[in-house]
């Protein structure tokens, strides 16, 4: 709900209206425009009556805005937000592109896969240490061992490192990571949530498997609601009836969130499409459909790779994805 004050409220009496609200367990978010003072009241607000506020002689409207999400809305927050990362960001208008093997296996693997995924102008490096996955008996990852050989390869190139979060108990591990990120299968795990909302850290909120823009946007506001605004939307596909792909690219979901939320919107084309295949036409839908950067798996021997090798492309293969990826950034002037 957002209510609209009357210009030249007195003072006494917004203070009034303010303790009235947070007497219901709400929560209020002022934004003093040139003109308005609006308040994005968040919470429960159903318990408030729309009329008696709207009787109020210092508030000029009263809207029920149909999203449950405050923090992370649009309507709220006009400009984009611009996530910053060390050196490069995500949402300042150029491409960002992740990249990275699914997991991290050895020193060498992720030391060769840094330094040709930065030469091809990949902004951040990506690679799994903890593995959520289907089969209890599959690779889960090297753990605290990964994390190390991420840093190693950070100091080896100066490439800022994401790294999936897969239980909380592991957090201390991730004191010197970058970019945290949440995975599909988290993406409804509040506690989780809103534990990375207490840190200052970027978190990468992929969408949950069938989760829908919705349910996803409610779960970046729980990081919001801890404090922490450094969130990057991330679509990795959908559940759907098709099986000739991995999931399903939701690419229109890049035009929606844009309208949505202020949020930064990148695209994984690689666990969308599950082939290598289709990853490099799909790259460059996501330019064109206006996402904020990729985030792409690539394997220096992906026939060998212990995870998602099937998705992974060459070194190869991803600087010609970049030569795409430029071209089409350059033809939009970013
Ligand atoms: C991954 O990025 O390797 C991963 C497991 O992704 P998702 O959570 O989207 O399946
Ligand atoms: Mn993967």
């Amino acid at each position: 709900m957002i209510v609209i004050l009357k210009q030249n409220a007195p003072q006494q009496k917004v203070d009034e209206l303010y303790e009235l609200i947070r007497s219901k367990g709400l929560d209020i978010h002022t934004v003093e425009g040139e003109q308005d003072t609006v308040l994005g009241l968040i919470g429960d607000t159903f318990q408030l009556d729309i009329e008696r506020l709207n009787q109020l002689d210092i508030v000029s409207a009263v809207r029920r805005i149909s999203e449950p999400y405050k923090l992370v809305n649009r309507k709220f927050h006009n400009e984009n937000s611009v996530i910053t990362v060390e050196n490069t960001a995500v949402g300042d208008g150029k491409f960002a592109v992740i990249a990275g093997p699914c997991s991290v296996e050895t020193e060498e693997q992720i030391i060769e896969v840094a330094k040709r995924v930065k030469a091809a102008g990949a902004t951040m490096l990506r690679g799994g240490a903890f593995k959520p996955r289907t089969s209890p008996y599959a690779f889960r990852g090297l753990k605290a061992e990964g994390i190390e050989l991420l840093l190693e390869a950070k100091k080896a190139t100066g490439l800022p490192i994401v790294t999936e979060l897969t239980s909380l108990s592991h957090i201390d591990l991730f004191n010197d990571v970058d970019v945290i990120q949440v995975g599909a299968r988290n993406m409804q795990n509040f506690d989780m949530l809103l534990e990375l909302g207490k840190c200052d850290k970027t978190i990468l909120l992929k969408r949950g498997l069938s989760s829908t823009i919705q349910e996803w946007l409610m779960s970046a506001e729980y990081i919001a609601a801890g404090g922490n605004n450094n969130i990057i939307l991330c679509e990795r596909g959908i559940r759907t009836y098709e099986t000739a792909t991995r999931n399903t690219l939701d690419i229109s979901c890049v035009p929606v969130l844009k309208e949505k939320t202020h949020l930064p919107v990148i695209v994984d084309p690689s666990h969308a499409t599950g082939y290598s295949s289709l990853v490099r036409p799909m790259s460059k839908a996501a330019v064109v459909a206006g996402a904020d950067g990729l985030m792409i798996e690539v394997h220096n021997h992906p026939e060998k790779a212990l995870c998602d090798g099937a998705q992974s492309v060459t070194p190869d293969q991803f600087d010609e994805i970049m030569a795409d990826v430029k071209r089409l950034c350059q033809s939009e002037g970013r």
